[in-house]
């Protein structure tokens, strides 16, 4: 099994000295931020002028200042805008800063493996990717846990590099939970297979194409959204707590039945060639490409399926439905 590292591995004592400055402050930028703070680590947030996070973020507790005064001031530059964004940011605001012996860290490798950012020689490039969203690596850390992370090194130019890697994922609890060390490369590709193939691309079209089938046989919209997508929760919650094994022992065993013989008629080996061909367009930066193209002619693509998405009937029958539940967080 791959070596996990815990908080006795981990030497915070690497960024006592240093400043840390966090670019961006969505998802994973507050809590970064934040869980640094709390762990004694000196923070800066490094937002654009007029940001709506930038209240947010003053009323934490946290000093704010542009991206180029943050990048200037800072030993460790973590990089959490979105994807898409990172290579113009740090052309204009950041790579003018990056002098020897500083450390340029990501929580996603997409920029440097596919080459968008290429950070000077006399640099550290590392990367701490936490395996939850941002709102689980705040909420985890003030219950005294962690949400596990994984850490890589691109570029060791002062051979602390890995060191470094894994003082940052103790400051934000990641070591609570467990570290494991992987590659840019793999992280890269990995993380955009699982978010293509399973977690969002497969899961939404399954939930879609079940909703769709018992509509069109004349069933209520209504049950159908909730056979097909609100107990997807909790299923999903079963299998994360102890495996499909755990999942199929709380199911009843007609359902355990009809899994074990049905599933495979639906993830077929045309489905099967498909992922591998999906991973393939990874590999070969062909959807890093296609991605990067579709941002830089302003996201027309992107725009227009978001839009037909949102107007899927799921949507309409969810938002009527979902009132009913008392417990659902309303957003
Ligand atoms: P996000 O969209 O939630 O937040 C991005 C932040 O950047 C926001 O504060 C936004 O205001 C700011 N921003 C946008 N454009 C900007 C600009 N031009 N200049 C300055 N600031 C700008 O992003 P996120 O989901 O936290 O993702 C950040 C990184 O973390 C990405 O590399 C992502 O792949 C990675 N990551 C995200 C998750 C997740 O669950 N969200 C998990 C692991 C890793
Ligand atoms: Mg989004
Ligand atoms: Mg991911
Ligand atoms: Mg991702
Ligand atoms: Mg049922
Ligand atoms: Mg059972």
């Amino acid at each position: 099994m791959a070596r996990m590292y815990y908080d006795a591995d981990a030497n915070l004592d690497l960024l006592a000295d240093k400043t840390v400055a966090i670019i961006g402050y969505g998802s994973q930028g507050h809590a970064h931020a934040l869980n640094l703070k709390d762990s004694g680590i000196n923070v800066v947030v490094g937002l654009y002028p007029g940001s709506k996070s930038a209240p947010k973020a003053k009323d934490e507790g946290l000093t704010v200042h542009p991206v180029d005064k943050a990048a200037e001031i800072a030993d460790l530059i973590m990089i959490l805008l979105p994807d898409e964004v990172q290579k113009t940011v740090y052309k204009n605001e950041i790579e003018p800063h990056l002098k020897e012996g500083k450390i340029l860290a990501f929580a996603h490798g997409f920029n440097i493996h596919f080459g968008q950012v290429v950070p000077p020689p006399e640099v550290d490039v590392i990367m701490v990717a936490p395996k939850g969203p941002g709102h689980l690596v705040r909420r985890t850390y003030q219950e005294g846990q962690g949400v596990p992370c994984l850490f890589a090194v691109y570029q060791d130019a002062s051979g602390q590099a890995r060191d470094r890697a894994m003082a940052y994922a103790k400051g934000i609890g990641g070591t609570r939970g467990g570290i494991l060390q992987t590659t840019f490369r793999e992280e890269t590709e990995t993380d955009l297979f699982g978010e293509q193939v399973v977690l969002c691309g497969g899961l939404s079209e399954l939930i879609k194409s079940g909703f769709e089938t018992l509509v069109e046989a004349g069933y209520q919209p209504e049950l159908a959204y909730f056979e097909c997508l609100h107990e997807v929760k909790l299923i999903v919650d079963l299998v994360v707590e102890g495996g499909l094994a755990n999942m199929r022992d709380s199911i009843s065993n007609t359902a355990e039945y009809g899994d074990y013989t049905r599933g495979p008629r639906i993830i077929t080996d045309e489905t099967r060639s498909e992922m591998r061909k999906i991973l393939k367009e990874i590999q070969t930066g062909q959807f890093a490409r296609e991605f990067v193209l579709e941002n830089q002619s302003g996201k027309p693509g992107f725009t227009a399926m978001r839009r037909q998405e949102a107007e899927h009937p799921i949507e309409e029958v969810g938002k009527d439905l979902r009132a009913m539940f008392s417990w659902l967080k309303k957003k």
